[in-house]
């Protein structure tokens, strides 16, 4: 098992993962990832590989991708020094502003890449999944921008638990299909998605939201996503004075989180630390605290960490952010969790309500209840760690989570 893993096995792979090895030919991080798909996938994947390699290193599409990302999401996203955090905490806290980019979360850098290689690999539309509707929201977004014509696969109870983000989807010129199969919800909406791909895997190009799924798309994620770790770890540089001695991100699927501790990794003084959703508690169904309570095992054509009972039936997730409600994980943070380099620790529902709450009042940002969960872990950080620099990742906005605080935070008020 992943976590008995041999300490000196530990050190060759924490070696060959900082050395940028991984992902390998087989498109494996360690133990973890590969491509556990049905064999009419294999050859669309491979070319998608080719296209990965091709393209992501040619200067003109870095170019394009690096406009649009200037003129239309709005990057540089901005590093904030939360002064009263700072004050309150004992530590001086910066957070990285993922929030002020376009659609209101990270989201967006997936998908605007993407986009755009679907685009030079000749696709001629774009399929998407989407839970709580951020990505669908992301992708639309990306695909109007670039004239694709974009479909979204989104199960039938989360069409109507996320009405506005449907609303907004179709508003982007995207066609939502609502998926009444299976379990109603984001895995029913992947196997419609998957299945409209291998229908036509030339013209169409399946647009994945996290570092999740078959080699190559948790590398090629990552790739799109490692911008918000460059980007704040110069800016710590510049106006924090240095590295900073531990960097929080959350953990949904797990791409916030690799892009920014991505570029952390080789600095093995900087403690990185993946907070995932704790729920209501540790007994499996009630939380979403893959890495901190799963086992090994494939899901979405991946090896990597997941929630399963002890017949490897996947489990029910809760957590009160739609964003972190996933089963699975990336296949590169078991990985990082084997070898012991990030740690991986869990914030509950209440304490990221509660760590929301304090963000609001003291620094004027309200969070996504996802970002929420790094900032209850970075306070407790925080209390043992004096004086120390901590840098948050604030994956997104909370304005979309407002039915979900009118019900929580904002119950009994006038
Ligand atoms: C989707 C989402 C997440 C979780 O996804 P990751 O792939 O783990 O980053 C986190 N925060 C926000 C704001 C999101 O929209």
């Amino acid at each position: 098992m992943a976590t008995a893993m041999k300490t000196a096995d530990a050190g060759a792979l924490l070696a060959q993962e900082i050395a940028g090895e991984f992902p390998d030919r087989r498109g494996r991080f360690g133990p973890f990832g590969g491509r556990y798909v049905p064999e009419t996938l294999v050859p669309a994947l491979d070319r998608l590989e080719a296209g990965v390699h091709r393209w992501l290193k040619d200067p003109a599409f870095v170019a394009e991708l690096e406009h649009e990302l200037a003129t239309w999401v709005g990057r540089p996203t901005p590093l904030t020094h939360a002064r009263t955090l700072s004050a309150r905490w004992g530590a001086q806290v910066y957070l990285k502003r993922e929030d002020l980019a376009h659609t209101g979360a990270h989201k967006i850098n997936n998908a605007i890449g993407q986009a755009l290689l679907a685009k030079r690999l000749g696709a001629r539309r774009i399929v998407a999944e989407t839970g709580a509707g951020q990505h669908g929201v992301a992708s639309a977004a990306a695909c109007a921008r670039l004239g694709l014509p974009c479909t979204v696969y989104m199960g039938a109870i989360d069409t109507e638990r996320q009405a506005p983000n449907v609303g907004r989807m179709k508003l982007l010129g995207a066609t939502v299909v609502p998926v009444t199969g299976g379990d109603q919800t984001l895995r029913a909406a992947i196997d419609e998605a998957l299945r409209d791909w291998v229908a036509d895997p030339d013209g169409t190009y399946y647009l994945i939201g996290s570092v999740v799924g078959p080699h190559p798309y948790p590398y090629l994620v990552r790739e799109l996503q490692t911008v918000i770790g460059r980007e704040a770890r110069a800016q710590m540089a510049r106006q924090a004075g240095g590295l900073p001695h531990a960097v929080f991100a959350c953990v949904g699927g797990g791409s916030n989180s690799m892009g920014m501790f991505h570029p952390f990794v080789a600095d093995r003084d900087v403690a990185l630390v993946g907070v995932e959703a704790g729920g209501r508690g540790a007994k499996l169904g009630d939380n979403s605290a893959t890495l901190t309570l799963g086992r090994p095992g494939v899901l979405q054509g991946a090896y990597s960490m997941l929630l399963q009972d002890e017949h490897g039936q996947i489990q029910e997730t809760h957590s009160v952010s739609a964003g972190l409600d996933y089963p699975g994980v990336g296949p590169e943070h078991s990985l990082l969790q084997a070898t012991g380099r990030v740690q991986y620790e869990y914030a509950t529902d209440d304490e990221s309500l509660e760590a929301l709450a304090e963000c609001c009042a003291a620094e004027g940002i309200i969070t996504a209840i996802e970002s929420a969960h790094a900032f209850a872990s970075a306070r407790k950080w925080a209390a043992t760690h004096p004086g120390s620099r901590i840098l948050i990742c604030l994956s997104g906005r909370g304005d979309k989570d407002m039915p979900t605080l009118q019900k929580t935070l904002l119950k009994g008020q006038a």
